[in-house]
């Protein structure tokens, strides 16, 4: 990991975790969305959606379909 990557997530390497990841994404995308801070409501979530091409494929996917709603 490079040391860009590790300051970006922080001293803890806090980790949701798959489970984790599916519970809170919905809430999380949409506090993205909003503009609000998603990593403060949902900690740790960041470092598994940069770990995990899985979840950060759905992310993905997700975060465009809000935005899509949105316009
Ligand atoms: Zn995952």
């Amino acid at each position: 990991m490079s040391d860009a990557l590790r300051r970006l997530l922080g001293p803890t390497g806090e980790d949701v975790g798959c489970d984790g990841c599916f519970e809170h994404l919905d809430r999380y995308v949409e506090l993205e969305a909003a503009g609000a801070d998603a990593d403060a409501a949902v900690p740790g979530m960041r470092t598994h959606l940069i770990g995990c091409p899985a979840c950060g494929e759905e992310h993905e996917s997700l975060l465009a379909l809000v935005s899509t709603d949105r316009d």
